[in-house]
């Protein structure tokens, strides 16, 4: 069967067409721009550097699926003679709060669920649904999977989950930790065990979920026991814009007196606080250089003294939830690094990595010189793992959809 992947922002739409005998890629594509001026979609072909490009006015996402469809079913550019041979279609969907334990067949009471759930996910869910709906219309009758970004974090104790506010925000509100990156920490998880030959469920591992957003997350046998990210993705360590943890307080005396040259207040309300903790913090807000991790590095290693603090910010934060997590776990056996900064950081993951033996991790600094390949980066006498797994969030998503339409 033929499986398309779709990934929907507000105003992009990312989509994958996977032949699961053999679990190929067909095309990639991305349309970027809709409802702006200049709408534009790019096919691409894995082991090619052929390009197709849809240039035309995009006002919704239904006019990007159609798109979509023209593209992969186009007589030179296409990889499926026609849309029939697409079988389901697997979305991307980001918060599933509690209702959502694992990936679902999309009906209207999963449609409504996904609604319900747009305070806790205001920027992404409205256009995962948009996606989801626009789908429909040019695709009816295929069946259609929603694979959430917070369900392999459901497993999560009550401990682990609740902050320390009253119960009833949490009965109320459902304020709690939800996690973000599942579909990542929950690959690459699996796929070191397998790497390794043995089964995740004999196993405790920390995965890092290092990129623009960064999570990490505590795999016990199998099921997360802890992840960094909390009811939004804003809280764990620096991000690439997103300040990580820090004191709530911090946002009533910044909010306090932060002031403009004029003397009027730089911070206009919580929501403009909150802007500057999502948008203008973290690795940007601390080098002032970029979100960029090799910006960054490029200007740590030239002599700037605050992109090398927002490197060691980073690199500190990474260590504190990996002895955290070796603590709430009894031990670990394997530290997985995956995304863009895990999987390519060589530097950042030596430095992550010192002085580590006495918990019996030791990286060989030969074996991780290692970019993007999947890679045991221990050295020999480790007890526990090191491994750089590329991650891969599209397969879980086609291989959750092919099972829960052939059921
Ligand atoms: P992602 O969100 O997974 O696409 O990751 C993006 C982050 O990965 C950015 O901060 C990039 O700078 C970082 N990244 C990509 N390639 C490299 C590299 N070769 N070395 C260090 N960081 C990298």
């Amino acid at each position: 069967m033929k499986i398309l992947i779709v990934n929907a922002g507000s105003s992009s739409l990312k989509y994958q067409l996977v032949d699961m005998d053999g679990e190929r890629v067909l095309a990639k594509g991305l349309v970027e721009r809709i409802g702006i001026a200049g709408s534009k979609l790019t096919q691409k072909y894995p082991d090619s550097e052929e390009k197709f490009v849809i240039e035309t006015d995009m006002p919704t996402h239904v006019q990007a699926c159609e798109n979509m469809l023209k593209a992969l079913t186009n007589d030179k550019y296409g990889v499926v003679s026609s849309m029939d041979e697409i079988g389901a279609v697997g979305h991307r969907v980001l918060h599933g709060g509690e209702k959502f334990t694992e990936s679902v067949v999309i009906n209207d009471k999963v449609m409504d669920a996904i609604r319900e759930n747009i305070p806790l996910g205001p920027l992404h869910n409205p256009a995962n649904l948009m996606g989801i709906e626009a789908c429909q219309q040019v695709m009816p009758g295929t069946p259609m999977v929603a694979v959430f970004d917070t369900a392999f974090h459901q497993t999560m104790p009550p401990k682990a989950y609740l902050y320390g506010v009253p119960y009833k925000y949490y009965l109320n509100l459902h304020v709690r930790r939800y996690g973000f990156h599942g579909t990542s920490h929950r690959y690459v998880s699996k796929r070191a065990a397998e790497f390794l030959g043995k089964k995740a469920e004999d196993m405790r591992i920390i995965t890092c979920h290092l990129g623009n957003g960064s999570s990490m997350c505590a795999v016990d046998h199998g099921k997360c026991v802890d992840t960094s990210m909390g009811i939004t993705p804003l809280e764990g360590v620096v991000m690439g814009t997103r300040s990580g943890s820090l004191d709530p307080a911090v946002l009533q005396f910044i909010m306090n007196n932060a002031k403009n040259e004029n003397g009027t207040p730089e911070i206009k309300d919580i929501d403009d606080m909150l802007n500057v903790l999502n948008k203008k913090s973290g690795l940007l807000g601390i080098s002032g250089i970029s979100s960029d991790m090799r910006d960054v590095d490029a200007a740590a290693d030239a002599g700037d003294k605050r992109a090398q603090v927002a490197r060691d910010m980073l690199v500190y934060g990474i260590r504190k939830y990996i002895g955290a997590y070796a603590a709430a776990m009894g031990g670990v056996d394997a530290i997985v690094f995956t995304a863009g900064i895990g999987e390519n950081g060589v530097e950042l993951r030596e430095k992550v990595m010192e002085g580590f033996e006495y918990m019996g991790a030791k990286l060989d600094p030969e074996k991780n010189k290692v970019r993007g390949e999947e890679r045991d980066v221990s050295a020999d006498d480790s007890k526990v793992k090191v491994l750089v797994i590329p991650t891969n969030e599209e397969i879980v998503i086609a291989r959750d959809t092919l099972e829960l339409v052939t059921k």
